[in-house]
């Protein structure tokens, strides 16, 4: 155990190295260090590993616009890197899957044997969920267009009570909701009607938040057949009152926002998400999903 965490700490290095080297491009000897940290880094990769379809990663996204945006200006995605994101993650296999595909992927795997002992899904082929918290304008005007050219599904955690009054940061409307339900692959779920957070209010008082968001979901949007409940915490707070509570009322899939991917062992009142920084490429969402489900794997081993 101790060999894997010492290569995890290598990798992770690794691959702060060239991002660092970016900056002194012209230096030969710069280049030259890079180089071989590249080809440590590539040996270092190939052992530590997790096989991408032992679990599943959750991407959690806020906010997008149409400009650039360099890294470290937090959730914000520029348009262009959320295209070329989707287009790397199809490049390198995975399949985007909707909250119902999800729901069924581990309802089987739930029903089956972990074959080879490691905690793993066992699925035959890469999965990935999208994620959008909160249900900003932006995701119409600069994310949809995007999951509309490449066909693929995105889940919104909308909170109800913003999008009917378009309160706060600027919202979608529940027209523009169904616009992304009926010609697209955009769906709606809930992230209670107010946003508040479990720290700040009593499980009561929770449960009928999330309740009037669901029969405002049920209200505006059109009757979805076979939609699963799901739900996001605001800001990723829940207890276990909570968590029963949700349980009774037939949830099952509820979204955090502490960082892992899904195995075998993830509870599906409390499943982890992995969030997408702005100035990402495709490949740095990747390498990031790959260095969290070896965490989340050792964790659980
Ligand atoms: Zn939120």
């Amino acid at each position: 155990m101790k060999r894997f965490l010492a290569i995890c700490m290598a990798a992770a290095l690794a691959c702060a190295v060239p991002q660092m080297g970016y900056a002194a491009e012209e230096n030969s000897v710069q280049t030259t260090q890079e180089e071989i940290t590249q080809e440590e880094a590539t040996q270092e990769e190939e052992t530590a590993t997790v096989a991408r379809t032992e679990y599943i990663p959750v991407l959690m996204y806020h906010h997008f616009i149409l400009n650039e945006v360099e890294p470290g200006n937090g959730v914000t995605m520029s348009q262009n890197d959320l295209a070329s994101q989707i287009q790397y993650f199809r490049e390198q296999g995975y399949k985007i899957i909707s909250l119902e595909e999800l729901d069924k992927i581990l309802t089987k795997s739930e029903k089956e044997w972990d074959k080879d002992g490691d905690n793993g899904l066992d699925l035959k082929i890469p999965y990935l969920c999208i994620t959008i918290d909160d249900g900003y304008f932006s995701t119409y005007l600069q994310a949809y267009p995007i999951f509309q050219k490449y066909q693929v599904p995105a889940s919104v955690f909308g909170v109800t009570d913003a999008i009917t009054n378009n309160t706060g940061l600027f919202k979608v409307s529940w027209s523009q909701a169904n616009q992304m339900f009926r010609d697209g692959k955009v769906r709606f779920y809930n992230h209670t009607s107010n946003h508040v957070p479990a720290s700040k209010t009593t499980t009561e008082e929770y449960i009928a938040s999330v309740l009037e968001a669901e029969e405002a979901l049920d209200t505006y949007l059109p009757p979805q057949r076979n939609r699963v409940k799901a739900l996001a915490y605001p800001n990723g707070q829940y207890t276990p009152e909570i968590q029963q509570a949700l349980l009774d009322e037939g949830f099952s899939l509820m979204f955090t926002v502490e960082e892992g991917v899904i195995n075998r062992d993830t509870e599906r009142t409390a499943i982890p998400r992995i969030m997408v920084a702005s100035g990402m490429s495709g490949e740095d969402v990747v390498q990031k999903i790959e260095q969290v489900a070896m965490r989340t794997m050792q964790v659980d081993e």
